[in-house]
């Protein structure tokens, strides 16, 4: 029911953090998995970690910026020459810009907004005639400010509400073609992207711990177990749905 053997995977961010470990995930359960990211030294070191697990020759990397419609366009034909095939899409890239929003710039909120929303348009609307052709998964990343407001984040916020709404139109749109599209609401994750927060804001790491069930931070991997399933047989029924990874942070008074 979880297996991934045949399918092909396209991780956008997969050169590190969250995006890593579901690549991981992936390719554990056999699927073939295409790692996007910009920075080519991470690339590299992505395939070939994947590579430690007797998979390399399953992995591939690919350089570009997911924000530029027309190298999306280029992406998305080079792996299907290379791949054959796209199964299971993962809009996984994000950056956030702290700052309140009396101080952010028009730039800066394009910048959040194209990373973490727009390209998620794009690489989908790319991807669709692909997986159109034999049934497919899109996996969303938004966060909790998906759900709550955050002061310090206006555009991420903006962007990972954003998500969670794009997540329902394509499911709606996308149900007839055998695509289900979901969401992940990851917690607080430990990984290049939180933890300059975690050292540069004060008492951070305390509030992120008491309010946390769980009593600790997300790990990456702990998103390697959703994203399989939501790539999966098991999860045929469940489309347009936003699944919190966050050991109880939501759900906590
Ligand atoms: P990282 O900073 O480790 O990963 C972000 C990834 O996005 C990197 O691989 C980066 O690649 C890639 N990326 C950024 N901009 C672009 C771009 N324009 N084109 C291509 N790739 C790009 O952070 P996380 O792993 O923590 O974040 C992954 C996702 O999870 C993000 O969407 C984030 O918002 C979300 N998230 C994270 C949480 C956390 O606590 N860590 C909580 C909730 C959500 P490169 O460096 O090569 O540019």
């Amino acid at each position: 029911m979880f297996d991934l053997q045949g399918k092909v995977a396209l991780v956008t961010g997969g050169n590190g953090g969250i995006g890593l470990a579901m690549a991981r995930g992936l390719a554990d359960a056999g699927a073939r998995v295409a790692v996007v990211g910009r920075n080519p030294v991470k690339l590299l070191a992505a395939v070939a970690s994947l590579g430690q697990q007797g998979k390399e020759s399953q992995a591939k990397a690919y350089a570009v910026d997911v924000c530029d419609e027309a190298a999306v366009s280029t992406l998305m034909a080079q792996l299907i020459e290379d791949f054959g095939r796209l199964d299971i899409l993962v809009n996984n890239a994000g950056i956030n810009i702290r700052k309140q929003v009396q101080d952010l710039s028009l730039t800066e909120w394009n910048a959040v907004m194209d990373t973490n929303l727009t390209s998620a348009f794009l690489c989908s609307r790319t991807a669709f005639p692909h997986l159109k052709k034999q049934g497919g998964k899109v996996i969303n990343i938004g966060s909790m400010t998906s759900i709550f407001g955050a002061s310090f984040a206006p555009a991420y916020s903006a962007s990972k509400g954003g998500i969670v709404q794009l997540t329902r139109a394509l499911a709606t749109a996308w149900a007839a073609d055998n695509i289900q599209v979901n969401a992940i609401l990851p917690g607080w994750i430990d990984t290049e992207l939180t933890q300059k927060a975690r050292a540069e804001v004060n008492g951070l790491n305390e509030r992120i711990l008491a309010r946390t069930p769980a009593g600790r931070w997300g790990k990456p991997q702990d998103l390697a177990g959703i994203a399989v399933f939501l790539s999966s047989a098991a999860s045929d029924f469940i489309t347009g749905t936003a699944i919190p990874v966050d050991g109880g942070y939501s759900v906590q008074a």
